[in-house]
């Protein structure tokens, strides 16, 4: 299994020039599994857009599992290329209770007064939906997907991703509030893993500033990796004023605070590979 980042800032685009290292493009986490003509995308910020302009034309099959429905996650779809395809199958994951209450979040998107196209089924491709609930597990290409409840509002979902003896836990959007049910059960599922990708929307003098907004600060998500034990910890859906220079003082001070814990930036472009064997 690889992951693959195509977008991975919070809130709104941010393309400007001091935050192209760490991206300006909104949640998008490609998951490369068995076989390469499978798609698997958690979540369809902007970042979507792009891996939609590099599609491969022998790929017919994409799965977009979705955290949540806030615009910083689901934006990419409009301008996603593969659902203009009509020989292409597109399957849209989320929470909810049914198909048709899952296609009517995502046709929010398409109200007349947002989007001339007016409804999801404008697109040539075939769209399925598959409503999922907190604790679904599903297998795509042979990853396997467990979803957790997060701290974020009443429709979040993180995902524990695991292939073979490999696995990532995501986080994002998540706020940290010591020992709530959520924030056990969160740490509960992600002890074990190989790379915790946690919410780091804000460093430590903005958090104390911006509680209660449904996302942490670099020390809340140190606070996860720490209480699950694991040892690798990548930071996600940065603020978007932040410049690549906030983004990297929130890693070196969260290195030099936890040394025993690997921080990084995720960011755009950036590939991590979880090799089964070793
Ligand atoms: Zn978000
Ligand atoms: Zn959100």
């Amino acid at each position: 299994m690889q992951i693959k980042f195509w977008g991975t800032r919070g809130d709104i685009p941010a393309p400007e020039k001091d935050k192209l290292k760490f991206g300006g493009n909104t949640l998008c986490i490609e998951v490369i599994g068995d076989d390469p003509k499978i798609k698997i995308y958690i979540d369809a910020g902007i970042g979507l857009m792009l891996a939609g302009k590099q599609m491969d034309p022998e790929v017919n099959m994409y799965h977009i599992v979705l955290t949540h429905f806030h615009w910083d996650h689901v934006q990419g779809v409009l301008p996603f290329v593969p659902l203009f395809i009509p020989t292409n199958k597109i399957f849209f994951y989320g929470y909810a209770s049914t198909e048709h209450e899952l296609k009517e979040y995502l046709n929010t998107l398409y109200l007349y007064v947002f989007s001339p196209l007016r409804t999801i089924d404008f697109y040539a491709s075939k769209i399925y939906y598959k409503p999922i609930q907190i604790g679904t597990k599903f297998e795509l290409n042979g990853v396997e997907f467990e979803s957790v409840q997060l701290e974020h509002g009443d429709f979040t979902l993180g995902y524990k991703v695991s292939n073979g003896n490999k696995s990532f836990l995501l986080a994002s959007d998540h706020e940290v509030k010591e020992n709530s049910y959520l924030q056990r059960k969160l740490v509960e599922a992600a002890k074990g893993v190989d790379l915790l990708i946690h919410d780091c929307k804000f460093n430590e003098r903005d958090y104390k500033l911006n509680r209660n907004q449904g996302h942490s600060g670099i020390l809340q998500a140190l606070e996860t990796a720490k209480s699950a034990g694991v040892k690798k910890l990548g930071l996600i859906h940065y603020h978007p004023s932040y410049s690549d220079g906030n983004i990297q003082a929130m890693i070196d001070y969260a290195n030099d605070r936890e040394p025993g814990i690997q921080t990084f930036g995720c960011r755009e472009g950036m590939i991590i590979k979880f090799d089964k064997e070793s």
